[in-house]
């Protein structure tokens, strides 16, 4: 099927326009700048913004994809997670646009939207089931159990206070570096020892296995990092910024790698897929490639435009719901700012 999808759950407005698992376009305006000297995302900026770039956006992808509304077999839309007002315009263009064509929709779950990313990855061999999934992005850092994406996501695990992005954000403004801090961060690394300072890894020590195996906690490091620069400092000593971002970096890529080959090893599957804007991250990649390697295990990575935020994995999750024979959703629904990752689909006509 045609599908066309919009994502708006954070600064990200995208469109994207599959047929099937074939990629045809992947737009995406940004209200990044808007928000980097806020130090975040303003949720209404961010909202304001989406209203702003939504239909040149759609034209875009059209245009792209050489393609026409009504050649659309359906629209998708993110209805949940993420913020409020931002998914309400996302979720409003996508009404619209679909009783106007008269044409099915499905809302669906932007955290699973992340995993599907993986079925539109170019030349790739088809996703095997089951297989783990590592999930981490600005809002989210999520252990996936994934036996099939339609029907069967469980949550194995997640953060319990602070995002893996998040961590790189708020250790990036305690190091003086500007927003976002993942991709400062990387760069602050460059020539640093990830061995010179011993970060604590969250969530790791024999206590804490037993209750959160596959759960994870940044808020810990985040403190220690400030910490241990406050006492360099009233010490008089100059910080070793690179040294300080590669071990911190470490710190955060050694607890997702152990914890995902963990769940890989502890439910026999030998598959790891990753996803959301973190993996951008260099050294997260070649740890994760590293280590799997060592047990037998692979590591699936799609391209880094489709794992940040994008309309295409939106589109492509709604082409496999509608492959599958799943009903489209009814109109009845809004915006979940905390929709759990196990909801696929949300408002499905089961009377239909
Ligand atoms: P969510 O999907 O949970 O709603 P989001 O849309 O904010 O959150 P993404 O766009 O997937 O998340 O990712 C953005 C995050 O990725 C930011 O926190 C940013 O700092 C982080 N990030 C980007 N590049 C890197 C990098 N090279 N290393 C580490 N983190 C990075
Ligand atoms: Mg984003
Ligand atoms: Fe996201």
């Amino acid at each position: 099927p045609l599908v066309l999808g919009i994502e708006t759950s954070c600064d990200e407005t995208g469109i994207g326009i599959v047929r099937g698992r074939t990629l045809l376009s992947n737009t995406i305006a940004s209200s990044m700048d808007e928000h980097a000297r806020y130090g975040g995302v303003v949720p209404e900026v961010a909202a304001r913004a989406h209203l702003e770039e939504m239909q040149p956006a759609i034209e875009r992808a059209l245009a792209e994809a050489q393609v026409r509304l009504e050649d659309l077999d359906a629209v998708a839309v993110t209805s949940g997670p993420g913020l409020a007002g931002a998914l309400m315009v996302g979720i409003g263009a996508a009404k619209g646009l679909a009783v106007s064509l008269g044409k099915p929709l499905y809302a669906v779950n932007h955290l699973v939207g992340h995993i599907a990313a993986d079925i539109l990855t170019p030349d790739s061999v088809p996703l095997e089931y089951p297989t783990i999934a590592l999930l981490v992005s600005g809002g989210h850092t999520s252990l996936l159990h994934v036996r099939d994406l339609t029907t069967d996501v469980e949550l194995l695990g997640e953060t319990v206070d602070d995002a893996a992005g998040e961590a790189f954000d708020k250790v990036a403004r305690i190091l003086g570096l500007p927003y976002p801090g993942g991709p400062e961060i990387d760069r602050a690394a460059v020539g640093g020892d990830p061995a010179a300072i011993r970060f604590p890894r969250g969530l790791s020590r024999a206590s804490d296995l037993e209750k959160h195996r596959y759960d994870f906690s940044f808020s810990g490091l985040k403190t220690a990092v400030a910490r241990w620069i406050e006492r360099e400092q009233a010490a008089g000593s100059e910080i070793p910024v690179a040294d300080v971002a590669a071990s911190f970096r470490e710190a955060v890529v050694d607890v997702l790698v152990t914890k995902a080959l963990a769940a890989c090893a502890d439910r026999g599957v030998p598959r790891l897929l990753l996803g959301g804007g973190v993996i951008a991250n260099r050294r997260l990649r070649e740890v994760a490639l590293a280590r799997a390697a060592e047990v037998g295990a692979t590591v699936r990575i799609p391209p880094l435009s489709l794992c940040t935020d994008n309309g295409a994995m939106i589109a492509g999750l709604a082409a496999e719901l509608i492959a599958s024979g799943r009903q489209p959703s009814t109109l009845a629904f809004g915006a979940d700012s905390t929709l759990p990752v196990t909801e696929i689909q949300v408002a499905e006509d089961r009377a239909s």
